[in-house]
């Protein structure tokens, strides 16, 4: 670094001041985490820094289509220093994963933080966080946009990705006006919205559609179905062949029971922990939810990874659920 004082730089003179950046994707990557992170790479090579984009879990076969995923590297094959860690759409240090372990915290190196979930630790010399973002990859946009940086196909494949999936593909209350206006823009300069569809939500391995079957084969409905649930054990896992990939999709087709309010996926992992997917439609806030069990996330979809037995895990789950359900079954729908 050869900045003095990085408070007057702005987010775009400290990662062009930067020799070396690394980006991490978050634990269990989603589209958001991989798009956003790949053209906030690509950018900061035009602002003349080396970037590298660095993922704690295997990157998700889903997004191989993109350009630099391929070039995502794992904790153990980097060493420090470097001289600035971009998180983006982590809420915390800790959602980096096996990332954190390449630093002690006092040798942290700069960090900016660029996230659009509303709680979280909020680490960083910089940080920037918008909770009305549908999408880290809408910052980030808009980011690039201000800047004047190059805006490739690639890039705005990337973004696009990152926008679409996490507003479900513009299905998602928190999909605005300006989100449109930006994926509008984003297909201007390239992004293919019917590829991109394709890729991420078919082009399916045939092990998730097996997984996805065990799990709906095992469904349960509590409270007049206002609560779906599902637990999917390690002998489901291996018996399907399925990975942690393969089981993203599974909570969003259970809140998608007409009478349901709150859904919940619980896959247990060959780590002894059990991985919890919440998802809401209207009132509950599973962000709290998760809070309780150590996770986070939105209002509408939120997660966590709880160690213990898939069990009792699960009922602990269900009754904190069950106790936030609103009270009067069948008004809840409008
Ligand atoms: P998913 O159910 O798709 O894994 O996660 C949904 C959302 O919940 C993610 O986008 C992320 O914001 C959040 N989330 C999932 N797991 C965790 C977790 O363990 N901790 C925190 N803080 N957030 C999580
Ligand atoms: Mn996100």
């Amino acid at each position: 670094m050869t900045t003095p004082d990085w408070r007057d730089l702005g987010l775009t003179g400290l990662l062009s001041s930067a020799d070396s950046v690394l980006i991490p994707l978050h634990v269990s990557p989603d589209g958001d985490s991989v798009g956003s992170a790949l053209a906030m790479a690509a950018a900061c090579r035009h602002l003349g820094s080396r970037a590298t984009v660095v993922s704690s879990d295997p990157p998700p076969e889903t997004y191989r289509f993109l350009a630099g995923w391929e070039d995502i590297r794992r904790p153990e094959d980097l060493s420090p220093p470097f001289d600035l860690l971009l998180l983006l759409d982590c809420s915390s240090l800790s959602r980096t994963g096996r990332v954190r372990e390449l630093f002690d915290t006092s040798g942290l190196p700069l960090v900016v933080t660029i996230d659009h979930h509303r709680k979280g630790e909020r680490i960083g010399d910089y940080v920037w966080v918008d909770p009305a973002a549908a999408a880290t990859a809408e910052m980030v946009f808009d980011w690039i946009s201000d800047a004047g940086l190059p805006l490739e196909a690639d890039v705005a494949s990337a973004l696009y990705t990152g926008i679409a999936t996490d507003t479900g593909f513009f299905a998602y209350p928190n999909a605005s006006a300006g989100t449109f206006d930006r994926a509008a823009a984003l297909v201007r300069r390239g992004a293919v919205p019917d590829r991109i569809y394709r890729k991420i939500s078919e082009d399916r391995p045939l092990q998730e559609i097996r997984i996805l079957g065990r799990a709906l084969e095992k469904l349960q409905v509590e409270a007049g179905g206002l609560l779906a649930w599902t637990a999917l054990t390690r002998e489901d896992m291996l018996e399907k062949a399925a990975g942690p990939d393969d089981t993203e999709g599974i909570v969003n087709r259970l809140r998608s029971i007409a009478a349901n309010e709150v859904a919940i996926l619980l896959v247990q992992t060959d780590s002894g922990h059990v991985k919890i997917s919440f998802r809401s439609r209207k009132k509950v806030d599973v962000s709290e939810l998760a809070g309780e069990f150590g996770g986070g996330g939105h209002a509408r979809a939120a997660g966590a990874t709880v160690a213990g037995n898939v069990d009792e895990v699960t009922r602990e789950v269900l009754a904190a659920a069950l106790s936030r359900l609103p009270q009067t079954e069948g008004d809840h729908r409008s």
